[in-house]
C-alpha cells in the first residue's frame, strides 16, 4: 500500500499499539488491546487505523449546525412537550384573570399566541433540516467509506488467492480417485 493509499482511505498514524494496549493519540490514556473507543470518560476517540466518519464530521460542524443539531434533539424529546403544554396552560389561566395581578396581554381566541407559535415552527423546521442534511451527509460519507473499505478488502483477497494459487502443487493423476 502506497502513502497516497493511506491517505485516501484515512489510515491515521495516531493510534499506537504497545505493548500494554493502544495509545490514545486524543488524550494519551493507554487502552486495551481489542480497544475500538477510547475508554477515558469524555474522549471515546476511535481507535481504529480507519477515519471514523462520526468523528470527522462532528469535528468540522459550523456553529450553525452546532446550534441546529441541539434544537433538532431537544425537539425530538418528552421536555419539549412538557414545556410546550406548561407554556399554554400557563398562557391560557394568565390571560383567563386567574392571577388577578396580571394584566390580560391575549385574549380570547390567542392569537397572539398564534403568532409566536407560528414563528416558533418556521425556526424549529429550519434547524430539522439544516440537522437532518448533517445526517444526510454522514450516512453518505460513511456508506462511500463501507464501500472502499470493502472494495480494498476484496483486491486484497483476490491478490491473497492469486498468490495462494502459485503455491499450490499442480492437480496430478495420482490424487484422483474414482467413486
Ligand atoms: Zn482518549
Amino acid at each position: 500500500m502506497t502513502a497516497h493509499d493511506s491517505e485516501r482511505i484515512g489510515l491515521t498514524a495516531g493510534p499506537i499499539s504497545a505493548a500494554n494496549g493502544v495509545i490514545c493519540p486524543a488524550c494519551g490514556g493507554a487502552n486495551p488491546d481489542d480497544a475500538v473507543f477510547c475508554g477515558h470518560p469524555g474522549c471515546h476517540k476511535a481507535l481504529g487505523e480507519f477515519k471514523y466518519v462520526l468523528e470527522e464530521l462532528l469535528a468540522a460542524r459550523s456553529r450553525i449546525e452546532r446550534l441546529a443539531d441541539g434544537v433538532a434533539q431537544f425537539a425530538g424529546k418528552p421536555p419539549f412537550i412538557a414545556v410546550h403544554a406548561i407554556w399554554f396552560g400557563l398562557w391560557v389561566l394568565a390571560n383567563g384573570r386567574v392571577f388577578g395581578a396580571l394584566p390580560v396581554f391575549d385574549e380570547y381566541p390567542y392569537s397572539l399566541l398564534g403568532l409566536v407559535l407560528a414563528v416558533e415552527a418556521i425556526f424549529i423546521t429550519g434547524f430539522v433540516l439544516i440537522s437532518q442534511n448533517h445526517q444526510t451527509a454522514y450516512s453518505e460519507k460513511r456508506a462511500e467509506l463501507d464501500y472502499e473499505i470493502t472494495i480494498r478488502s476484496y483486491r486484497k483477497l483476490m491478490e491473497l488467492e492469486r498468490r495462494l494459487e502459485t503455491l499450490k502443487p499442480a492437480p496430478s493423476s495420482e490424487g484422483k480417485q474414482t467413486p
